[in-house]
């Protein structure tokens, strides 16, 4: 089944509602994670890159519109938050203008409870067909290193490169627009959130050692743009 290996986030606090979504979408062969209030759903929008989530908006400890927010506001640098995630509100606010708040938030459907299964299921396969045609989840290419973001792997001339989490990280942030120069900022920001601001040593001391691996073979990938920040080229020394 074409998206037998699709991982969905179920956000909702009705247990019933949450144990029978449970059921019937692992019978239908999707993985599932489940959070039952909006910090856990944080947490896995964060943590486990889910490719598709479901929020309910009524949420034992906030909105699930708060969610989305999050999501669409998260940094395209981080690599840790898909701003793009696709986001299907299943509520029982039925009105609508409940529901074109749902979508101004940057809802992609919206459902409303009571609602039919089958038709649920029908619409997260479309979700995730659109989202699979999209042009950011095939691998990226740069000069002779290679990027799977959704596997997390990477190549140089074929081989595949140990990296760390972080590092790896590090090096999604920059292929996100090859040769532009990220400020320290930026990266820190995107890869280590807000916390780590201002510790650009953490910074320097892993783009080091993801510079060392990459440019084992003599190429020249990750650049140090003095009193600035950091780079992705093609590898070639100019
Ligand atoms: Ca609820």
């Amino acid at each position: 089944m074409e998206s037998a290996a699709a991982t969905v986030l179920l956000i909702e606090d009705h247990l019933p509602t949450r144990a029978f979504l449970v059921d019937n979408l692992s019978a239908d062969g999707f993985e599932v994670l489940e959070a039952d209030c909006l910090a856990a759903g944080r947490r896995f929008v964060r943590t486990s890159f889910p490719d598709l989530a479901i929020v309910d908006l009524g949420l034992p400890d906030g909105d699930g519109l708060e969610l989305l927010r999050h999501v669409r506001e998260a940094d395209r640098v981080a690599g840790c938050l898909d701003p793009d995630l696709p986001l299907l509100v299943l509520s029982g606010r039925s009105t609508d203008i409940d529901r074109l708040r749902g979508f101004d938030r940057g809802a992609d459907d919206y459902m409303v409870k009571p609602f039919s299964y089958q038709e649920l299921r029908a619409r997260i396969r479309a979700l995730l067909r659109r989202t699979r045609r999209r042009p950011g989840t095939g691998r990226l290419r740069v000069g002779a290193l290679e990027l799977d973001p959704v596997a997390r792997q990477v190549w140089l001339h074929g081989v595949p490169v140990a990296l760390s989490k972080k590092e790896y990280a590090l090096l999604r942030a920059l292929a996100t627009e090859p040769t532009r120069v990220f400020t320290r900022e930026e990266l820190l920001r995107g890869v280590w959130g807000f916390r780590s601001m201002g510790h650009t040593r953490t910074l320097d001391s892993h783009a080091f050692r993801l510079r060392k691996k990459l440019n084992a073979a003599g190429d020249a990938f990750i650049v140090n743009v003095w009193g600035v920040g950091y780079r992705l080229v093609d590898g070639a020394i100019d």
